[in-house]
């Protein structure tokens, strides 16, 4: 095993311009501050790798004025409901 020389670390340094970038709103209310939340998954013995039955938590952001979760966010969960 040889040790790589390291790599200077030049990243250009890319200022990212967030006013133009897009702004994810609720898609109830219009709101755009979200707040954290969990979705948790209660994995059963069956479906679960090591056959124990397991808690897997899943973090979606939910609307601070509603509570609506952006459907991107539960893109994997099964929580879609308007699929
Ligand atoms: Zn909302």
């Amino acid at each position: 095993m040889s040790t790589k020389p390291m790599k200077p670390l030049h990243k250009p340094k890319k200022t990212v311009d967030l006013s133009k970038a897009d702004t994810i709103k609720c898609d109830d209310c219009g709101n755009y501050l979200f707040i954290n939340s969990y979705a948790i998954k209660r994995i059963s013995a069956i479906l679960s790798p090591t056959g124990q039955e397991g808690i897997v938590p899943v973090q979606v952001y939910s609307c601070g004025n509603c509570g609506k979760v952006p459907s991107m966010f539960l893109e994997g969960t099964g929580l879609g409901t308007d699929g």
